[in-house]
Order: structure tokens, then C-alpha cells, then sequence
């Protein structure tokens, strides 16, 4: 609570409760206690009564007054940052929605969260929200930058998908906007086939895929591909239930074949911030293939960390959590025919 905020004026916040009530005593004023105080069902009586005596016994001293001074002090640095942001990006209205978007991810992180947290209003948006809504703000204001490694077909970000296309005991309730549609996928996976069978003609290549999430992908890419191929699969898991990337390549289950002098074509299923690919691709050098080449369905605007010299894409999406064709939350989704956004809500 502010102390002093437009019209209204709390002269009281600072004083104790005791401190209010000997002086009523000393007034000989009658006290009221609301019964309110004392309802633990309220997170913040709990806290009172149970976790800041717990805490400041741990401290050895009287937590209220410091932890008071820092909230006072919180509070003001947040109504100047409040007005910084607001002067920095007022958001407002305007047809220029590029110029607008791209005004805002050009703001320090922080800055960007507030102005933008102010602008929506109440109630207040989670920080998922608001991060989603500069991830769509940022992919606008980049539509028009080159992008090297994007080879594919651009993306559709078109309504929720259609709920006959699953079955209906999948629950898509979590399910949020449609990515790419299961036509968009067929097409670009039988012109990614046509183009590999054109390249590989006269050296068949090994298909290596990175389970569990390639397994589909590769299902229909290799049937795209008109020359014998072969098949060999890595299990990895970098994320294990969550839904950002750690960074941790953990090897769950080794390739079959010897890599040495074949033509390894990897089959990614997305590529986020490439730290996967980069680790797998570094092991896999050392059986020294004849050639080796990475075929990616999704790769995740601007969040690469690393290099990667990708010859094919399927499509270039913003970063954003995907699930479908293969791509899963926690195991769940693999069989959708789309790809969709996740809104569910481990979603960050
Ligand atoms: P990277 O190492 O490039 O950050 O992550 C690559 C792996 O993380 C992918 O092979 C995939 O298993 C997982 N991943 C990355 N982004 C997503 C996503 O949006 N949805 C799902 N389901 N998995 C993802």
C-alpha cells in the first residue's frame, strides 16, 4: 500500500499494531479488531502470523521495520521505472503497428515489461502474457530482416486449429494458435523430399534422426525421397518435461550404424537454440562422415546460439513453445497432424 497516493492518505501505515493500540489505551479510545486479521485463510494473516515471526526468530531480530523500509524503497524505484517506460514506449493508438512494435522490443527487456504491463491494464497480464506478446511484437518488427538460414515456406499464425482434426479424446484445451497446418507441412515435406532426391542422387544418404520428436517428420520425409535410404536414430533429451531449453544434451539412446564415409543427412524436428544440433553434430564429426547435412522442420526465429549451417528448413516460426507432429509437452500431442502454439499451463 502507498502512503500517499492521489487524494487518498494512509497516515497510519507506519505505525505498529501494538504501538496503535497503547495509544488507544492511553486515549482511553475502545478498540475494534477485525476478525478479518485473524483469518488464516488469507495468505497475508498467515504470513503475519505465521511466517514473519518464524523468519525474524531465524534472524534475531525484528524483520517488520527492514522488511517495511524495503518495500518503501521497491516502491519507488518501481513508480520511476513505471515512468520511464511510459515515456519511453506510451503505446497508445496509431495505425503504424510496425513502427509501434518495433518501438517497444527496442526497449531494454525490463523497460519493455512495463510499458507494456501498463498499456494492457487491469487485471494485471502474467509475465507469460506479456512475454508472448513481445515475442509477437519482436517476430513483426523482424518480418522484413534477411534471415539466411531460412529457407522455408513463412509461417501462418491462423485461428485456433480445428477440433475435429484430432480425435476427441485429446484434450486441445491447451492447444493455442494454429503454426503451420497439416497441408502447409505435406507440401514443404514433399518439396524438401524433391530437393534432397535431386542432391543425394548417386550417394544415398543415412537419414539420422533425434528422437522422440523427428520420428514423424522423418516417417514422411524419407517417403519424400525417392532414392534407398537408410535409418538410424539418437535418443536425447534436453528438456525433459519442461518447456526451455537447459542447455544439458543428455544421450539416452546411442546410434546403431557407423557414420564413417556415409552421407548422414540429420533429421531435426525443431531447432531452438541450436545447442542440441551443435553437440550432436561435434560427436557425430568424429566418425568422420563422407558429408554430413542437417534437414530441420522448425527452426525457432532468433533464438540461435550457436552457428549452424542448416541446408534444409521447413519452416522458419517465431519463438514460441510448439507442440504436434511429433513435438510433445510432457508426452502429450505427438499425434496431431499441426503444429500448434502451447497454452497450457506449464507454457512460459
Ligand atoms: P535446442 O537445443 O535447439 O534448444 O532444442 C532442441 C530440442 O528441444 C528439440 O529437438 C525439441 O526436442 C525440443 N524443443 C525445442 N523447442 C521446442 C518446442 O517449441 N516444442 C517442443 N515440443 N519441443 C521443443
Amino acid at each position: 500500500m502507498a502512503a500517499c497516493r492521489g487524494t487518498v492518505v494512509r497516515p497510519l501505515l507506519d505505525a505498529r499494531r501494538a504501538d496503535t493500540r497503547a495509544l488507544c489505551a492511553a486515549l482511553g479510545l475502545p478498540v475494534f479488531d477485525d476478525p478479518m486479521n485473524d483469518d488464516r485463510a488469507f495468505r497475508r494473516v498467515a504470513i503475519r502470523h505465521d511466517v514473519l515471526p518464524y523468519l525474524s526468530a531465524l534472524a534475531e531480530r525484528d524483520l517488520v521495520p527492514v522488511l517495511a523500509r524495503q518495500a518503501a524503497i521497491l516502491r519507488s524505484d518501481s513508480e520511476f521505472l513505471d515512468d520511464l517506460a511510459a515515456r519511453a514506449w506510451p503505446g497508445g493508438e496509431g495505425d503504424d503497428h510496425e513502427a509501434r512494435a518495433a518501438a517497444l522490443v527496442a526497449l531494454p527487456l525490463p523497460l519493455a515489461r512495463r510499458a507494456l504491463r501498463q498499456w494492457l491494464g487491469a487485471p494485471p497480464p502474467s509475465l507469460a502474457e506479456i512475454d508472448r506478446v513481445l515475442a509477437v511484437a519482436s517476430g513483426d518488427a523482424r518480418r522484413d530482416r534477411a534471415r539466411p538460414w531460412a529457407r522455408g515456406a513463412s509461417i501462418s499464425r491462423t485461428a485456433r486449429p480445428d477440433r475435429r482434426l484430432a480425435s476427441p479424446s485429446v484434450d486441445l484445451s491447451a492447444i493455442g494458435g494454429m503454426v503451420v497446418d497439416e497441408d502447409e507441412l505435406q507440401t514443404r515435406i514433399r518439396e524438401l523430399g524433391k530437393e534432397i532426391t535431386a542432391d543425394y542422387e548417386g550417394r544415398p544418404p543415412l537419414l539420422v534422426g533425434v528422437l522422440k520428436g523427428a520420428f514423424v517428420f522423418m516417417s514422411d520425409l524419407s517417403r519424400a525421397i525417392d532414392l534407398p535410404v537408410e535409418f538410424d536414430f539418437m535418443a536425447v533429451s534436453s528438456y525433459g518435461s519442461a518447456t526451455r531449453s537447459s542447455g544439458v544434451v543428455r544421450i539416452l539412446k546411442d546410434l546403431d550404424l557407423d557414420l564413417t564415409d556415409r552421407h548422414v543427412l540429420i533429421v531435426e524436428d525443431i531447432v531452438d537454440s541450436g545447442l542440441t544440433l551443435a553437440y550432436l553434430r561435434r560427436t557425430w564429426l568424429h566418425a568422420v562422415p563422407a558429408s554430413m547435412e542437417v534437414c530441420a522442420l522448425l527452426v525457432k526465429e532468433g533464438l540461435q546460439r550457436v552457428e549452424l549451417d542448416l541446408k534444409y528448413v521447413g519452416f522458419t516460426i517465431p519463438p514460441t513453445f510448439v507442440v504436434g507432429y511429433g513435438l510433445d509437452v510432457g508426452e502429450r500431442f505427438r499425434n496431431l497432424p499441426y503444429i500448434a502454439e502451447y497454452a497450457g499451463p506449464e507454457a512460459v
